[in-house]
């Protein structure tokens, strides 16, 4: 169960507890704020608190450019403008704040995200809850061959059977044995920020993790991508829809220039130059190394 009771008997009050403000509102994350959105097996992301919206954007940037941009450029043209040329305080002036449960080893990717605020529910003062992140069947994947930071094929048959087996056994027996080392009754226990170190990295944790719009994309450009590992991209796509719907403008710019746009060096550039002129670019002809030549020709594939 991702949510205990608690959780979301305050998330059931708070939705049914509207209060009037002056500040800036977007219609698209108010229908998020609070309520949990279910990632893996007892995971979630759920929106606590945001700052700002669309035009917290256009209104920062105009501050710095004047009034006159609001002549020459709409306000999604010229959030557009800034996406493309980098222009990232704008985006700063917006902020969210999420609560999100997650697997240990999700965590500690997550947490290399250094603009960030954190804090995390902490194992020395509570008992973690017996819950682990246990693969569907689908997700049960080989070490892949030729990226050793990668998955392969989807293991099957008797020895999916054994994978699953081996990874709830081990947890179930970590946490018995975490629970029988804690202060019980009739015996002195070992304290909970020594014990916690029998568990396995497939524990859920949970943090509150506050960032800005700017450093928000950067950690999806990353972790959405279809080279990160899938236990954190599930989170950065779910991030995604949610941040669709606060901020619409700069979420369509920033899927149009960063998810789904390219950098080109300029070796690549000179290449792209070349074969729209009609020239027959080689790996050979082209200055790129092989590595780079792959890239380059899945990218314009
Ligand atoms: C597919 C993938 C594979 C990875 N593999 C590995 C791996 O094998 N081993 C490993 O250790 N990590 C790995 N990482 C983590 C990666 O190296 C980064 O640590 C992580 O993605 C955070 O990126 P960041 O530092 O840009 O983000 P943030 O910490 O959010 O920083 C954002 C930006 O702020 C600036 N910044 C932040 N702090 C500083 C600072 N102290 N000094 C200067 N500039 C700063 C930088 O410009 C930085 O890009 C991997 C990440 C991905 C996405």
């Amino acid at each position: 169960m991702p949510l205990s009771d608690d959780q979301q008997s305050e998330i059931a009050t708070l939705r049914t507890s509207p209060q009037s403000t002056l500040r800036a509102v977007s219609p698209g994350m108010e229908k998020h704020l609070y309520t949990a959105h279910e990632v893996l097996d007892h995971g979630f992301v759920r929106v606590v608190d945001y700052m700002g919206d669309d035009a917290a954007i256009v209104q920062a940037a105009r501050v710095s450019y004047g009034a006159g941009t609001k002549k020459s450029r709409d306000d999604s043209g010229l959030i557009r403008y800034l996406m493309r040329h980098w222009h990232s305080t704008p985006f700063e002036m917006c902020e969210v704040k999420l609560h999100v449960k997650l697997p240990v080893f999700v965590a500690r990717q997550w947490i290399r995200h250094r603009t960030a605020n954190v804090n995390e529910y902490s194992a020395r003062y509570s008992i973690l809850d017996r819950e682990f992140y246990i693969p569907a069947p689908e997700n049960l994947a080989a070490q892949s061959t030729v990226n050793n930071q990668g998955r392969g094929e989807v293991l099957t048959g008797d020895e999916a059977a054994r994978v699953l087996e081996i990874l709830k056994t081990d947890a179930g027996r970590s946490y018995d044995n975490y629970e029988a080392m804690l202060n019980q009754e009739g015996q002195k226990g070992l304290a909970r920020e020594l014990a916690r170190m029998n568990l396995p990295a497939n524990i859920y944790t949970q943090w509150y993790w506050k960032v800005d719009l700017h450093n928000l994309f950067h950690f999806l450009r990353l972790r959405a991508d279809e080279h990160a590992q899938y236990e954190i991209r599930v989170y950065a796509e779910t991030i995604c829809d949610i941040v669709a719907d606060w901020v619409p403008a700069a979420y369509g710019a920033f899927e149009d220039y960063r998810l789904g746009g390219v950098n080109l060096s300029a070796k690549a550039l000179d290449c792209v130059r070349r074969m729209l002129k009609g020239e027959d670019v080689t790996q050979e002809t082209s200055g790129m190394s092989k590595g780079e030549w792959r890239e380059f020709e899945a990218t314009i594939a």
